[in-house]
């Protein structure tokens, strides 16, 4: 038995937590975790507690029990997935506080605050990659397996991403043997979008710039924008994976505002000499060398002129070869 598994056989109560504005990873590995630990000691009482996903992801087993209000309730064990540091699970970091025991389950390269406890492997496609190689494969029913695949489908941009491994896909298979409706979770999850949500990847692309050289794509969402087609950010994700399909781009940035003048940007590389995260994290961010994050204030233009010298450091280097030049 490995130390994850020991922690969750001893603990009578357990709390699940992950980060906010939680995505197709976050929602999978929180839930399969859950229902992982009830299919193999069905008397522990076990929580997730998370923001409000998008309602895509209602189908998902386990969605409606989520907690979406902190609680100083002491837990004996907490599990934080898919990030690794208690910024980054928003109001919900008062339950990891409490818990006798946290284990960090992840794959983002980590930041400042280190864990005692913790399995994070940063070359993983996903944390629902991570979380199932600590699992005993005997005790993942059907509806734990359905989760960890959102996981795996979503994190690999549907098992494309250079993430993506011979051993993800060995997973794949291994869940896909549980009898899940694999199709479902990736058409009605991934692919599937609400009319405005078409609406605003269509406005996004066409008032986005072509910077850099056009060796960048960077697009934007004001809060007005938002309001006017009437989503929030539960709806925008996906709108920075097409902007990266742009022919010649090597990376592709797109922010919305959050509150006034307080932007969320999201970063994708499109080229293995461009390191995102570096990128993110110089902001006070994270993520992967691929696929980054972090938040920046002022105007969108202020926003994308900042995160634009930070890229110029990479892209401008002697030796950086641009997409655009192939
Ligand atoms: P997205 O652009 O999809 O929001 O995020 C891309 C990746 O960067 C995800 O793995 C996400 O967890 C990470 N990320 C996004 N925003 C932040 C942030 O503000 N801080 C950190 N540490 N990671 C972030
Ligand atoms: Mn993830």
């Amino acid at each position: 038995m490995n130390e994850f598994e020991k922690l969750i056989e001893a603990a009578e109560s357990i709390c699940i937590l992950g980060h906010t504005n939680p995505d197709g990873d976050c929602l999978g590995s929180t839930l399969g975790t859950k229902l992982y630990i009830q299919e193999r000691y069905p008397d522990k009482k076990v929580n997730v507690y998370l923001q409000t996903a998008n309602e895509k992801f209602r189908f998902m087993p386990g969605f409606d029990d989520i907690i979406h209000v902190p609680s100083d309730r002491k837990y004996q064990l907490c599990i934080i997935c898919d990030c690794n540091g208690y910024d980054r699970v928003g109001d919900f970091k008062i339950l990891a506080e409490h818990a006798e025991n946290v284990y960090v389950v992840d794959h983002h390269i980590p930041g400042n605050q280190k864990f005692e406890k913790c399995t994070i492997i940063p070359e993983a496609s996903s944390t629902c990659e991570v979380v199932y190689d600590l699992m005993d494969d005997s005790f993942v029913n059907k509806d734990a397996a359905s989760c960890l695949y959102l996981g795996l489908v979503h994190d690999t941009g549907v098992f494309k991403y250079n993430c993506t491994s011979k051993h993800t896909m060995e997973i794949a298979g291994q869940l896909m043997s549980k009898g899940i409706d694999f199709g479902s979770i990736i058409d009605d999850t991934y692919y599937t979008k609400t009319y405005a949500q078409q609406q605003v990847m269509g406005r996004v692309l066409t008032e986005s710039l072509m910077i850099m050289d056009k060796r960048c794509i960077a697009g934007w969402l004001t809060a007005k924008d938002m309001r006017f087609y009437n989503v929030t950010s539960k709806d925008i994700d996906g709108i920075v994976s097409t902007m990266r399909e742009t022919r010649g781009v090597d990376c592709a940035v797109f922010i919305y505002e959050m509150t006034n003048q307080n932007y969320k940007v999201s970063l994708r590389s499109n080229n293995n000499m461009l390191d995102v995260a570096k990128v993110a994290s110089h902001f006070g961010g994270g993520g992967h060398k691929m696929a980054a994050g972090c938040t920046l204030q002022g105007s969108h233009f202020d926003v994308i002129n900042n995160v634009t010298k930070e890229l110029a450091k990479q892209l401008d280097a002697p030796g950086f070869v641009s997409n655009s030049a192939q």
